[in-house]
């Protein structure tokens, strides 16, 4: 049986930036993935018959102010130059978000100048000095009308429980402006690969064996016989058999249709956030390729429902139990010499692409 300088097991982007690297420095790497297919939460594949590009696990945006990350993912394929930017749906009328002077405006139906609405603001905010949960959090930034309208219901369907339970750094991701300048990031690189993010990977894993539909903790002695260093980005709590309980995740079902029209929203992503909706969001693919041709009269959309399915993890809840938990995990990784865990699973960490890039970048250049 071949022994490998590597067995890297989880084929996303932590895993294959990993195994690129060390395959170019003339290692042996072996990568295993569970699923059918390489590219982890990121992999894409072309709806049949359409020409529009899916993102199975939900739309994925690539945005990063890191210039080597940037240009790292450039070398495996080109990027187009889209923009990403969202709307909400409140009450039947479509606001954008985040929350900037259009929202505000819009939703209370005045015309502030960007000087003014900080004022404006304070008068709705209430008086909270030490946020200590999400809804406190947004009602500090934004003020208990938009925190009702826009945040609370889409939040409750996105994690399931009160925000008042939540940590407030979730809504840190979401930026607050006063200008009207409405695009979902601040980063100075963005964009969607030109032929999905599949390609990207095929072309990162050029060369590398894979192992597909295996699951590593179903035969870990087998393979840890294989290999001196072992790359884990699965779950944290399943590599040591969940010995002190699991870690909390939130999940999302997506339910697919292909319509007979040219374009069913307008936009890429459409969020819901009242409650008598029952999924946060729909996507349509299409408007993320502005560059491409796609089949005539034809178009796709996503609904998705968040849930809770243990066999696909995707939002760590970060409860305090959760990091009790974590620093116990931590611990016994410790003490695993031999065994680099990192990525979104094994971190417990709401990372985006371009984290796990650096963050596996960073590490490749540690084992020199
Ligand atoms: P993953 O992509 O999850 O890869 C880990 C792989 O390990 C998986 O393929 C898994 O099957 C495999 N694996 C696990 N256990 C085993 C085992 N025992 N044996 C074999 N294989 C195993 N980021 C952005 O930058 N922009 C976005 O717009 C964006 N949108 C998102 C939308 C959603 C709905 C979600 C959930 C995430 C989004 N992200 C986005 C985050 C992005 O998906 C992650 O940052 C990225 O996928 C993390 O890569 P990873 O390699 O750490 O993990
Ligand atoms: N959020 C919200 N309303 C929205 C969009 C986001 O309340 O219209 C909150 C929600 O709690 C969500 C968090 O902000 O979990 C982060 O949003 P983001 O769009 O970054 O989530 P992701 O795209 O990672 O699912």
């Amino acid at each position: 049986m071949r022994r490998h300088d590597y067995i890297i097991v989880g084929c996303g982007f932590f895993g294959s930036t990993l195994a690129e690297r060390l395959h170019s420095a003339g290692k042996s790497v072996l990568m295993i993935e569970r699923r059918e297919h390489i590219g982890g939460n990121c992999y894409s594949y072309e709806y049949k018959g359409t020409n529009i590009m899916v993102h199975k696990y939900g739309t994925h945006i690539f945005h990063t102010d890191n210039a080597m990350v940037w240009d790292y993912v450039n070398k495996f394929g080109g990027f187009n130059r889209y923009q990403h930017r969202v709307l909400t749906t409140h009450k039947n009328m479509v606001y954008a978000m985040p929350i900037n002077l259009g929202t505000i405006n819009a939703f209370y139906g005045i015309n502030l100048r960007p000087s003014q609405v900080n004022k404006f603001i304070s008068s709705k905010r209430g008086d909270i000095k030490n946020p200590k949960n999400l809804e406190e959090k947004a009602i500090s930034l934004i003020g208990r009308d938009l925190y009702e309208a826009f945040i609370k219901g889409y939040t409750i369907k996105q994690w399931g429980c009160d925000p008042k339970e939540l940590s407030p750094d979730i809504i840190e991701r979401l930026p607050v402006r006063t200008s009207f300048y409405d695009s979902y990031y601040n980063d100075t690189y963005q964009g969607l690969p030109k032929d999905g993010y599949t390609a990207i990977f095929k072309n990162m894993l050029k060369g590398i064996p894979i192992e597909l539909g295996v699951d590593f903790i179903e035969e870990r002695d087998k393979w840890r016989g294989r290999c001196k260093n072992l790359i884990y980005t699965g779950p944290i709590d399943r590599y040591f058999d969940y010995r002190f309980g699991r870690l909390g995740w939130r999940s999302a079902r997506f339910e697919i249709k292909k319509l007979g029209l040219p374009d069913y929203q307008g936009t890429s992503v459409m969020n819901y956030a009242d409650t008598d909706v029952p999924y946060t969001r729909i996507h349509e693919p299409k408007h993320l390729h502005l560059e491409k041709v796609h089949t005539k009269n034809t178009t796709v959309i996503i609904k998705e429902y968040p849930h809770v399915n243990d066999n696909e993890p995707y939002y760590p809840i970060n409860s305090d139990s959760d990091k009790q938990l974590l620093r116990k995990y931590r611990a016994l990784a410790k003490k695993e010499p031999d065994v680099v865990f990192g990525g979104r699973l094994a971190d417990y960490k709401y990372y985006d692409m371009h984290h796990v890039i650096e963050l596996a970048l960073c590490k490749f250049l540690s084992f020199k």
